[in-house]
């Protein structure tokens, strides 16, 4: 089966795991070594690196100080790592539609409607961005709220302006998890330019058995091994993006003739994180992902099911969320799929397609 996502270990990868029979005090390193060395990549004042991005989420919103009843926005079009975050803290999630632009990319929390969900009771936009792409984020930041970036998917892209994912909101935070852009297996990071913020979110690390008073930690440090295979992962980010970049060209090349699907730009703001195309002429994505299947591929969804299915929100208010979840999958782009894999998909897809230009069942 060739996965929809993997992370990809090479030797030197694996040779960290020798480092547990090395000295301890070298390991310990690690730890502020991969603060570092995101900081210097991204371009913040203050990282602090957690065990998930989940992790990493919780303290965002407990360093902004959210509190019970205040309301966070967060688009439907997402994970649900967002929305537990939210929860986490006992703060009232607020749905928002997606935009909805194969072509260019475009999935993630539109303007226009967070505008017209601001109260009083707003206190931060999770800002998602969707799949590889960098968007600009200038219009979040006008409504003076603060904006956690989570720049999980979109690790390394720049946007068209040559800000990168992650550098100008208030806080932003990447997971690492071994299904992203790199892999520590597990792990977390927050970054922020906020000296305030940054110590406020430290403390809550702090392990303190002998404090006079009492109060609530949390037990989310990244171990120092996750840390060593972090460091040697962010350093192969470059040649990560190349390879995806390499795939989405190629796909776009054997796909360009098909008028039964719309493909995505391939633009220098885009690592393709995902390769997401649109199905046209009534192709259902489950009758592709079952095919797939079937051929040992493991085509995808975006984000399924979006949040507000979960929530029972009225579908009618996520039109664009709903279109994307009944008419887009996506293609295995990572980088671990060898040129004779990249072909074989495309063959099977193929396949499918023209079958069904002749009207033929699939
Ligand atoms: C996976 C993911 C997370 C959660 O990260 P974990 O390390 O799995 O907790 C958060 N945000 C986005 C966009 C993700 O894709």
């Amino acid at each position: 089966m060739i996965p929809l996502v993997a992370p990809r270990m090479e030797d030197d990868d694996i040779q960290i795991f020798r480092l547990y029979h090395g000295p301890q005090e070298k390991l310990t390193q690690y730890v502020q070594q991969f603060e570092e060395k995101f900081l210097t990549y991204i371009g913040k004042k203050y990282a602090l690196a957690v065990n998930s991005g989940t992790s990493a989420l919780h303290l965002a919103l407990l360093g902004l100080e959210i509190v019970p009843g205040d309301e966070v926005i967060i688009p439907s079009y997402t994970c649900t790592a967002l929305l537990n975050a939210i929860l986490y803290v006992q703060a009232i999630p607020i749905l928002v539609d997606c935009e909805f632009d194969v072509s260019n990319s475009l999935y993630t929390l539109s303007v226009e409607k967070v505008k017209h969900c601001i109260t009083s009771k707003s206190k931060a936009i999770i800002f998602p961005h969707m799949f590889g792409k960098a968007t600009v984020i200038e219009p979040y930041l006008q409504f003076g709220l603060p904006v956690i970036e989570d720049g999980t998917l979109s690790l390394g892209a720049v946007d068209v302006y040559g800000s990168r994912v992650g550098s100008k909101g208030t806080l932003s935070i990447f997971s690492v998890h071994e299904s992203k852009m790199i892999s520590a297996i597990s792990g977390g990071i927050l970054l922020t330019d906020d000296e305030k913020i940054f110590f406020r979110m430290k403390d809550y690390l702090e392990n303190s058995d002998h404090e006079k008073v009492y109060s609530v930690r949390y037990n989310y440090t990244l171990p120092s091994i996750n840390a060593a295979l972090g460091i040697n992962q962010l350093g192969k980010i470059d040649s990560f993006i190349h390879r995806r970049r390499y795939l989405a060209n190629y796909y776009s090349q054997r796909l360009s003739s098909y008028e039964c699907i719309e493909l995505p730009k391939v633009t220098e703001d885009n690592v393709f994180f995902r390769f997401m195309i649109r199905l046209k002429n009534g192709i259902r994505p489950e009758d592709v992902l079952k095919y797939g299947e079937s051929k040992g591929i493991q085509f995808g969804r975006g984000v399924y099911p979006p949040l507000h299915r979960y929530l029972n929100q009225d579908q009618d208010l996520f039109l664009n969320s709903e279109a994307a979840v009944q008419s887009v999958i996506s293609i295995p782009t990572h980088p671990s799929i060898a040129n004779n894999e990249a072909e074989y998909i495309m063959d099977v897809l193929e396949e499918l397609l023209q079958n069904r230009k002749s009207g033929e069942l699939v």
